[in-house]
């Protein structure tokens, strides 16, 4: 019988040195990461590290989950709430930043810890959803009548079971106002069994038109499991995007980006957003120049069609949507 996608969430790696053993890479390297580890600790579910190149210690995919110690070095402009996100949350869980729409934290928990995430420092609550927070959510939806759209985030709103997310997307499509369900997830990508036939089968009959902003940085992301995972959303109707992070020594190249740009098409992703880093303590050394960031943004419109250009952006806390670059 194979794995549910449970199972292989359950069995994610979470000690340096079992990660290094599997990867064959030379054990004193794992010898001096735990301390990194602390508070925002390694995380990675299997489909993942089986796309890592064994014996490569700078493998792309490794770096983004890799703990290592010079993130427990302090740099000038890198704090644990660079967003400043704690003002414009007007019920728990509930960020209405922009117009129109509200993105909502279902849970802060993941399926894999990133080492650039800008949540890494935020005190989530393990994976619930309060039933009283999303009764305040809905009737905060319902007293803003511009409101069109919620995104689900968080965490990674599909760490739920399928019958949660199917009565959370019930109590969003009896708000007459709502048109638009968006999912923010980086789940399918580590493990692509999330996409289970009773997922798309909710998210075919919503009436909410559906859109999946999948989390990738690099190509090697892309494996046959993920095409397919893709695949299904595609034929339930989701539309799918994909936001990624600029990030030093895994995909600041230009090859890195275009083949990324392609390597998302063939799976039926189109680039949404390139974001730039978001200055969060622990993360500095993924942080890349702004002049090269231009050159490449420059490099991808030359090279590539517009429709996979992701479009550059930063975030800014009080801006009133994302801030394109350059
Ligand atoms: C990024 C973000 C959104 C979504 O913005 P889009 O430009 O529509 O993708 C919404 N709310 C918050 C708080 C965000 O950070
Ligand atoms: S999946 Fe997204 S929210 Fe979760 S740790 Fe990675 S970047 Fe952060």
């Amino acid at each position: 019988m194979t794995a549910t996608w449970q199972t292989i969430l359950a069995q994610a790696i979470t000690c340096p040195q079992v990660l290094c053993d599997t990867l064959s890479l030379d054990p004193t390297f794992a010898a001096d990461l735990n301390a990194a580890c602390k508070g925002f600790p390694l995380r990675v579910p299997q489909p993942f590290v089986s796309r890592m190149e064994v014996g490569n210690p700078t493998d792309p995919l490794l770096l983004q989950v890799l703990p290592q110690t010079i993130e427990t070095k302090a740099v000038h402009h890198f704090s644990a709430d660079p967003l400043q996100e704690s003002h414009h949350n007007p019920t728990p869980g509930l960020l209405h930043k922009y117009h129109g729409r509200v993105l909502f934290t279902l849970s802060g928990a993941c399926a894999v810890n990133c080492r650039y995430c800008f949540r890494r420092h935020f005190p989530y609550e393990e994976n619930s959803v309060s039933k009283t927070h999303w009764q305040n959510a809905l009737a905060y939806i319902q007293s803003n009548s511009s409101i069109t759209e919620v995104i689900l985030s968080g965490g990674d709103p599909l760490i739920h079971k399928d019958k949660k997310l199917q009565q959370l997307v019930e109590d969003l499509a009896a708000l007459p106002q709502l048109t638009t369900l968006r999912i923010h997830t980086r789940l399918p990508i580590v493990i692509p069994d999330r996409i289970t036939d009773d997922l798309t089968s909710l998210l075919c009959n919503t009436r909410l038109h559906c859109v999946c902003v999948m989390h990738v940085n690099h190509a090697n992301e892309i494996d046959e499991a993920v095409i397919a995972a893709c695949q299904k959303l595609k034929q339930a109707n989701v539309t799918l995007l994909n936001q990624a992070v600029l990030l030093k020594g895994v995909n600041n190249t230009l090859d890195d980006q275009i083949n990324l740009s392609k390597r998302l098409f063939s799976a039926g992703l189109l680039p949404y957003y390139l974001h730039l880093l978001d200055p969060v303590s622990g993360s500095a050394h993924f942080d890349t120049d702004i002049k090269e960031a231009k050159a490449l943004h420059a490099g991808l419109l030359a090279n590539l069609p517009g429709y996979l250009v992701p479009r550059m952006v930063k975030e800014n806390p009080y801006e009133q949507s994302k801030t394109p670059f350059p």
